[in-house]
């Protein structure tokens, strides 16, 4: 068996063009076009690139944006007072802060004073408990990308075998929640769990965010798994890979993402998707409250 290669580029333009068109909408229907804000503090050149990337990606769908930038020397109080300044900014729909941010500020206290109406990157802890109850606002961009990809391809989840690898707060953990929501069987595994091949053979669904290049062997996949690599890893000679070892996993998986050009794609669209949501939310409040008065 040869996977069918998942084109994540493919399905983030049929995402975007769907988020273009409800921009469209927003602006004929209630005269509003879409905000973002981004804060971006100190100088590092990853960020920088990632922000660069966000804003192109506001602009090709329509959404207004605007980069904060600030010295590594800021205050923590400068930055939670930028923040309750675009949390109270009726032209702004999200607000990220770009992480990692200086260990002189709080990334709980940041992550917190973003309004959860409008938390895009769904950080807060009210968006994150509300991936248990099944009701949050914004869901994390990268898992729910992985869920819109699942959801394009057609990949049925209830009651299949999902294993997860990688338990971090902003992949793992919540796309496991994600993936128990539609019913699958979740196998949640990280750096300390005993034999992984034990649990990764069982998924129906693997779905690998660990970091570690070649993590993943054919032999520790069962034949016709969906096979979802969010892993990025820069090799010593430059070339970037998965967590998954793509040529061998091939030729035993159903379908498989590759790196780059599979989940990369999606993260940012799905924060586009929850700005547009946001955005629409807000209208859709006003425009209530209009018929109350
Ligand atoms: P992280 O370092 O915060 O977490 C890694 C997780 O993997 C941890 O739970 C750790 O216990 C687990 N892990 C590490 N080694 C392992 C092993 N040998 N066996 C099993 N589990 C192991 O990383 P993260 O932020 O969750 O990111 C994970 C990967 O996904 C990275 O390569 C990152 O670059 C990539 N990533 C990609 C996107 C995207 O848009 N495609 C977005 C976010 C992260």
């Amino acid at each position: 068996m040869t996977a069918k290669l998942i084109d994540g580029n493919a399905i983030a333009r049929k995402v975007r063009e769907e988020i273009r068109v409800r921009v469209e909408v927003l602006k004929q229907k209630h005269g509003v076009a879409p905000g973002l804000a981004v804060i971006l503090i100190g100088e590092d050149p990853a960020s920088k690139v990632y922000v660069r990337n966000k804003i192109r990606a506001c602009a090709e769908v329509g959404i207004e944006s605007q980069v904060v930038r600030f010295p590594t020397t800021v205050s923590e109080q400068e930055v939670l007072d930028c923040i309750e300044r675009l949390n109270k900014d009726a032209a702004i729909n999200g607000i990220l802060v770009q992480l990692p941010i200086p260990p002189t500020i709080s990334i709980r206290a940041v992550l917190e004073t973003i309004s959860v109406d409008k938390d895009v990157d769904g950080f807060h802890l009210y968006n994150v408990g509300g991936l248990i109850a099944g009701d949050s606002v914004f869901p994390p961009c990268t898992p729910y990308g992985v869920q819109k990809i699942l959801e394009y391809e057609g990949i049925p989840l209830e009651g299949r075998n999902v294993t997860v690898v990688g338990a971090s707060n902003i992949v793992g953990k919540p796309m496991a929640l994600m993936l128990m929501q539609s019913e699958a069987t979740v196998a949640i595994c990280h750096a300390k769990t005993r034999d992984l091949a034990q649990y990764t053979i069982l998924a129906d669904i693997l779905v690998v965010a660990a970091g570690k290049p070649n993590l993943i062997l054919p032999q520790m996949v069962r034949t016709g798994a969906v096979v979802i690599d969010v892993g990025i890893n820069r090799l010593p000679d430059g070339r970037l890979v998965g967590d998954v070892d793509f040529e061998g996993v091939r030729q035993k998986a159903s379908h498989i993402t590759p790196v780059p050009g599979g989940v990369g794609p999606m993260t940012v669209t799905m924060l586009l998707y929850n700005t547009v949501a946001s955005a629409e939310r807000e209208a859709n409040h006003a425009a209530a409250g209009q018929i109350a008065r």
